[in-house]
């Protein structure tokens, strides 16, 4: 057994399981060892029941005196329990697990672990965690009782005794093997344990030690497989030959810049002429634009595309959604009225003749299109983080290549920008376009919600129905059917909605199930003010741009990471006026609101970023997987210190056959393997 055996090999891994695990995208056993636990319940200590004291937390060692089931009504069942150890007995109840009189034998060993309660006055367990210890080998060592037990985010039906059990089936395989890859050198240096050991200390600890140990080896191993793969990718890319060299016309250039409807900022002029230099070198350029929700990204990447224009080039540019797509096509469209640039629109829905476009833009759809590459100058990827290290490959990945700009509004801390992302080049736009006011936002109670909404009215209908407002629906955590959880929460609320805002106003409703034309339509609607309030699922996040929006309600502020917060909040405003946020929490937990309220006092993104990444867990940085830009399960992005002894050890380590494929096997991408 090794990390490649598909997990159906797996001893008790049947079909209905299989599919639950494939739905997680844990397809073999390297896939099952790393779902890491997110915490641990500490059994650790065995105490005597004698010494129990209610409300503490206790694991026992005790033998089974009775059980018996009490039938409460045809489906509900009671099963109270005794069980004792030399310094007493105590009280056992479980419910609706009849099966567990039949399982447990009269004078057998148990682990129980779990809350003390008074029952009658005495000390009892209920519901508690059970195992019965001693009897074969594989509860040699107990699992799930009386020790640090781990806890895995229970999803898919899959619970974490049932992943307890599997794991440490194959953990305690004698024909299990690892193969190590962090070289043995750079393990002592660091005092790394190795893989297997991890492995288990990361599962099933032996104590805290141990398993800060394991955690500090994976947190390291993923900086550490990053700046590698970064490393290949730099390599590679400085053999890239360009397909299309472009000539220079500072003139056409100027004159765009001239007749655009605003003026640019000092930061967009500087980071336009990092890019024309950058664009007119006999190399392709390969480059990372970093700038604030609103910061005006979109003109800057017109003039690249215009540049290439002016040496007869084409140009691609690609958005994560087909609402952006479409707003890019109108924008561009807009900014290129004077031109004669043609530009095709490619998404899912809608197919432009694309032979005879100067601009293509769409969706990744362009990806699975078999569009003639030979003359183009440049690919523009709006929001990267959206975008899998994959498909960006896959429009890279051919022997020349053109130029490649990519732009995002993910904040990343420049330090690890500039290692992760080491074979990009970084611009960076730190100015807002002039006259911006920063957006008043407010953390909002529960109760004052219909207060709330009735300000937003009042405010609607004061301007003559000028402004325009979101009303951000609760992000609803992953559950069985996402989409469909998100679509339903979503309709419940603009129904219960109505009641405060019709007739006198109209709302408007968008969500993910929605095919592209209608959603085209909603918005539009919106973007014309046929409505005025727009409800939405959490999917107008990334770059929707609606100058007229003024207020933007968000419920379950909570359940976003701040910078996700703050890419919401950069919707409203966009025309200058003074623009309002308010917060809603589902939570009402002090450290959650004092999170929140750092939104109340800064407006930059970075700052943001920077403070979420102290206060929030690994992974989480950015929210949700499906925002994720950057997958770490264990690794903090501010944890400076790992992050620079794993980049001094991708300094050292030689890059091997072995290693790309080990990176391809831990889905890192680096383009071309070989
Ligand atoms: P983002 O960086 O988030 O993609 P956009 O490119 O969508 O930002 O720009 C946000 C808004 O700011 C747009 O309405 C755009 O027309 C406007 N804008 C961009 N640059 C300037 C500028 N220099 N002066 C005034 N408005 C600008
Ligand atoms: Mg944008």
């Amino acid at each position: 057994m090794v990390f490649k055996t598909p997990i159906s090999k797996v001893n008790m891994i049947g079909p209905a399981y299989l599919k639950r695990l494939e739905k997680l995208e844990i397809n073999f056993v390297k896939d099952l060892l790393y779902h890491f636990p997110f915490r641990y319940l500490d059994y650790s200590t065995i105490s005597q029941i004698g010494k129990a004291r209610p409300y503490e937390i206790v694991s026992l060692k005790a033998n089974l005196v009775s059980i018996k089931n009490n039938y409460l009504s045809r489906s509900r069942t009671i099963q109270r329990a005794t069980f004792s150890d030399k310094t007493g007995e105590i009280q056992v109840t479980w419910f609706n697990q009849s099966f567990l009189a039949r399982q447990l034998k009269i004078g057998q060993t148990i682990g129980l672990s779990g809350k003390v309660e008074l029952f009658r006055n005495k000390p009892s367990l209920v519901s508690p965690d059970y195992e019965i210890l001693g009897v074969s080998l594989k509860t040699k060592r107990p699992l799930h009782t009386g020790r640090l037990v781990p806890i895995y985010h229970e999803t898919k039906k899959l619970s974490s005794k049932w992943l307890r059990s599997r794991i440490n089936s194959i953990l305690e395989n004698p024909y299990f093997k690892t193969d190590e890859f962090i070289p043995e050198q750079i393990r002592k240096e660091e005092s790394l344990p190795d893989l297997q050991k991890a492995l288990k200390q990361i599962h099933f600890p032996d104590n805290d030690n141990t398993l800060e140990k394991a955690r500090y080896r994976f947190g390291f191993e993923e900086f550490y497989l990053l700046q590698l793969a970064a490393k290949i990718r730099k390599q590679l890319w400085q053999k890239a030959q360009l397909l299309v060299k472009l000539k220079p016309n500072k003139e056409k250039l100027e004159s765009f810049e001239k007749n655009l409807p605003f003026k640019l900022t000092t930061s967009q002029k500087k980071v336009i002429s990092e890019i024309t230099k950058d664009m007119l070198k006999p190399k392709p350029m390969n480059r990372l634009l970093q700038g604030d929700v609103g910061s005006g990204k979109t003109v800057v990447a017109a003039s690249a595309i215009y540049l290439c224009f002016l040496s007869k080039a084409k140009s691609i540019l690609m958005a994560p959604t087909e609402i952006l797509a479409n707003q890019h096509y109108n924008t561009l469209k807009e900014l290129f009225k004077n031109e004669n640039l043609k530009i095709a629109l490619l998404t899912g829905s809608k197919k432009d003749n694309l032979e005879k476009a100067d601009l293509i833009v769409g969706t990744h759809a362009i990806l699975f299109k078999k569009i003639s590459f030979s003359n183009l100058g440049l690919i523009v990827i709006d929001e990267q983080h959206r975008f899998g290290v994959e498909q960006r490959e896959r429009l890279i990945e051919r022997e020349k290549t053109p130029h490649v700009l990519t732009m995002t509004a993910t904040p990343i801390p420049r330090t690890i920008a500039l290692t992760l992302y080491r074979d990009l080049s970084l611009s960076i736009i730190d100015e807002m376009p002039p006259g911006r006011q920063k957006t008043k936002t407010w953390v909002v109670p529960p109760s004052k919600k219909k207060a709330a909404h009735k300000w937003i009215k009042n405010q609607i209908i004061a301007s003559n129905k000028k402004i325009q407002a979101f009303v951000v629906c609760p992000l609803i955590e992953e559950s069985e059917n996402f989409m469909m959880a998100q679509v339903s929460a979503a309709t419940v609320e603009f129904e219960a909605l109505k009641k405060y805002y019709q007739p006198k106003l109209k709302l408007g409703l968008i969500h993910g199930r929605l095919s592209p034309k209608e959603k085209e339509k909603i918005l539009k609607d919106f973007k014309l003010g046929n409505t005025n309030v727009l409800v939405s699922t959490p999917i107008i996040e990334v770059g929707i741009d609606i100058p007229q929006a003024s207020i933007i309600l968000i419920e379950s502020a909570d359940r976003f990471g701040l910078a996700q917060l703050h890419q919401l909040r950069g919707r409203v405003g966009r025309a200058g006026q003074q623009a309002y946020c308010l917060l809603f929490s589902s939570s009402v937990s002090l450290k959650t609101i004092k999170r929140l309220r750092l939104l109340e006092k800064y407006d930059l993104g970075m700052k943001l970023a920077e403070m979420d990444l102290k206060l929030r867990g690994p992974g989480e940085i950015y929210g949700a997987k499906q925002h994720g830009f950057l997958s770490l399960k264990i690794a903090r992005l501010s944890d400076i210190a790992l992050f620079k002894a794993a980049q001094k050890a991708a300094e050292k380590t030689k890059i091997t056959k072995d290693l790309k494929l080990k990176l391809k096997e831990y889905k890192i991408g680096i383009i071309k393997p070989n």
